[in-house]
């Protein structure tokens, strides 16, 4: 048992699980099964961990006196000792009890940027099988606690996380490590090595902007069969519930391969005097592929039931201004096109049903159609059809900002009146309550630097105080020449790929990415 323990600190040392001398390890044998008195192996403290030798290692009883001190003269306990024994009381089975300062397991621990969650939810990973009794489609709950100056001042904290969650097999502690145990030594280690794939695993999908604790709407999830009918229900109301909170069509990347652009990891952090965060919305805080496979297919797949409840007037209103759309097209190619199946039509509600199909197919924006298309969407919002979609770091990044009193402004080519849509429905509920001001092309256009100027004037902040997310190249450098202080490339899956300009601002994949430097 001691040349084990020497042999797994070694181990943990060379998956840099145990740099300088942190980290520890403790094994137990005896009990009643094999009619022998309990022993617990522990690790010597302050011990370089690949260093650890057999006679190093201290034997204890289950009241933790010393039964064999260590060999090796001047070694004092591991400082985990009252932890393992906590572990030990409240998981009969348990053998072996580990403790690391692994990066993952540390940074596992801030995916949460309030540092306030006591607990880390992932779901729908293969490798949660590595990590005791999950199916691939549960949800794993991983306890956090809060660090303290020792580690013997965990103890409490431990004790409570473990008998909360009877399930559980490993604690997370906040910005240092992990506690995590098995039934054996090499259940223990192998659980350790999935643990730290699966917190990796988390920590990269935040940065492209995955989910891990959702179920995702489409792809791999399945329902697991149970010989349970109530159980079975639960489980198909629960996928229900799930898909009907995904906007219908919507996989969140499009078609557009920008793959190459997400490898590159550079993460810039919010310069701590910055007081307002300015955000685009396509392709920043929604995914640009939203407004095409979802919020224009709604207007074509709901035009007819649409139009038959609009009376006489409203119907003439519409297709006026949009016959008027039609003759300021500068482009002859679509303006026939248009006009010759509006003229193919008979009555009044079928020309402005053709007409707004063919705009929509040749992809105009125009005035008139923009107004009957945002008339529609309201009706989609606020009939629950319709959800705003926003990548899941969004919310997260309005409490985090709501708590260091930044101001979250939104500036967007689309009306203010469509950003508050979007915003008062989205897949999270009503944000706008996050949202201090909103801007539109009334404050000039996007790619103008004035405008940001304009903007920094109406909030009554220097320019260099403002941080602007944003996926346009041009946008960006407008900002940049307009003075304001932190302009930030938004990396989404399905946004256009970057060129050499957009290279050179600093690029965030999550706006998670941005908080931190605060304190
Ligand atoms: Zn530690």
């Amino acid at each position: 048992m001691k040349c084990l323990i020497s042999q797994l600190c070694e181990f943990f040392y060379k998956c840099g699980w145990a740099p300088g001398t942190a980290s520890g390890c403790s094994i137990r044998i005896g009990g009643p099964d094999v009619n022998q008195p309990w022993r617990v192996f522990v690790a010597p403290s302050g011990v370089q961990k690949e260093d650890v030798v057999a006679e190093d290692v201290f034997e204890m009883d289950m009241n933790q006196n010393v039964v064999q001190k260590s060999k090796t003269s001047g070694l004092k306990l591991s400082a985990s000792t009252p932890l393992w024994f906590i572990v030990y009381k409240h998981r009969p089975k348990a053998k072996c009890v580990v403790h690391t300062h692994s990066m993952n397991a540390h940074l596992a621990t801030l995916l949460d940027p309030t540092e306030k969650s006591d607990v880390l939810r992932m779901t729908h990973l293969e490798m949660l099988k590595g990590v005791g009794r999950y199916a691939y489609d549960d949800t794993l709950e991983i306890p956090i606690i809060d660090n303290r100056p020792t580690e013997a001042e965990l103890a409490e904290q431990l004790e409570a996380a473990i008998i909360k969650y009877p399930k559980c097999n490993a604690v997370l502690v906040r910005r240092h490590g992990i506690y995590c145990w098995g039934d054996s030594w090499e259940q223990a280690k192998t659980q350790l090595e999935s643990f730290d794939y699966l917190f990796e695993c988390a920590i990269k999908m935040r940065q492209i902007g995955v989910d891990f604790s959702a179920v995702p709407s489409s792809g791999t999830f399945h329902v697991r069969d149970s010989s349970s009918q109530a159980t079975k229900k639960r489980k198909i109301d629960e996928v229900a519930q799930s898909s009907s909170s995904a906007v219908s069509g919507f996989n969140g990347v499009g078609t557009v391969n920008n793959l190459s652009d997400l490898a590159d990891r550079n993460i810039p952090l919010l310069p701590a005097d910055s007081s307002v965060l300015l955000l685009d919305i396509e392709g920043c805080t929604t995914a640009i592929s939203f407004v095409k496979d979802t919020l224009f297919p709604f207007v074509t797949e709901n035009l007819d039931a649409y139009v038959k409840g609009l009376d006489q007037m409203k119907i003439k209103e519409y297709l006026c201004n949009i016959l008027t759309d039609i003759d300021c097209t500068s482009d002859t190619n679509v303006k026939s096109q248009c006009k010759s199946v509006v003229n193919s039509c008979k009555d009044e509600p079928q020309k402005l049903k053709a007409a707004v199909r063919k705009l929509v197919e040749l992809d105009v924006k125009a005035t008139g159609l923009k107004a009957m298309q945002g008339h529609m969407w309201k009706s989609g919002y606020d009939s629950g059809e319709l959800k705003g979609h926003i990548f899941a770091d969004f919310k997260p990044l309005l409490l985090w900002c709501k708590d260091q009193n930044v101001k979250v402004c939104i500036y967007s080519s689309g009306s203010i009146k469509a950003q508050k849509l979007l915003f008062r429905h989205t897949l999270e509920g009503d944000l706008t309550p996050y949202l201090s001001s909103y801007f539109d092309t009334t404050s000039g256009g996007k790619k103008v630097a004035s405008s940001y100027g304009n903007i920094a004037k109406s909030l009554g902040v220097h320019p260099s105080k403002i941080v602007f997310v944003s996926d346009s190249e041009d946008e960006l450098v407008a900002a940049r020449e307009a003075g304001i202080g932190f302009p930030v490339m938004s990396v989404r899956p399905g946004n256009a790929p970057m060129t050499d300009v957009g290279k050179s601002f600093p690029k965030v994949h999550s706006l998670l990415q941005l908080c931190g430097s605060q304190q």
